[in-house]
């Protein structure tokens, strides 16, 4: 044993401590600005239609290329999710779309989300969700979620 290890490598105890506070995502209501505990898993989000890509920045040659080709493709970095504000005094769903390292644009999750989300039981009963599910998969497999990211 040696001095150093008495006092511990600075190193490591930066990373730590980054670590920890990478665990409390940032994100807050969008209407009281305080902090917001997540009360469920994340959906991540499909589109499937040219339009849905060309509100995020894509061309419209390329965004019908791309529709034609996949069918849905998965939207990266968005995602629907519950969270309970404590200044709200209720849980509600969320979009939520990341928007750099640590920046989270903060939504009340419209109905017609709910048809572009995996794995979701719409509480709004949605009768097509199930067979969108299948395909949104089938899109997420064939098209994957780098080769998305690349065209944008
Ligand atoms: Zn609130």
């Amino acid at each position: 044993m040696n001095a150093n290890s008495m006092v511990g490598d600075p190193v490591t105890t930066r990373s730590a401590r980054n670590r920890k506070r990478s665990q409390r995502r940032q994100i807050f209501c969008p209407i009281h600005g305080c902090f917001l505990d997540s009360v469920s898993p994340k959906y991540p989000l499909f589109a499937d239609s040219a339009g849905q890509l060309q509100v995020r920045g894509m061309g419209i040659k390329t965004s019908r290329l791309v529709m034609s080709a996949y069918k849905v493709v998965p939207l990266v970095g968005e995602w629907i999710e519950e969270f309970w504000c404590s200044e709200c005094q209720e849980s509600k769903w969320y979009h939520i779309h990341k928007i750099g390292e640590r920046n989270y644009e903060v939504k009340v999750a419209k109905d017609d989300l709910w048809q572009n989300a995996s794995k979701v039981v719409n509480p709004h009963q949605n009768p097509s969700v199930s067979e969108y599910t299948f395909r949104a998969s089938r899109g997420y497999s064939a098209y994957g979620v780098k080769g998305f990211a690349a065209l944008r």
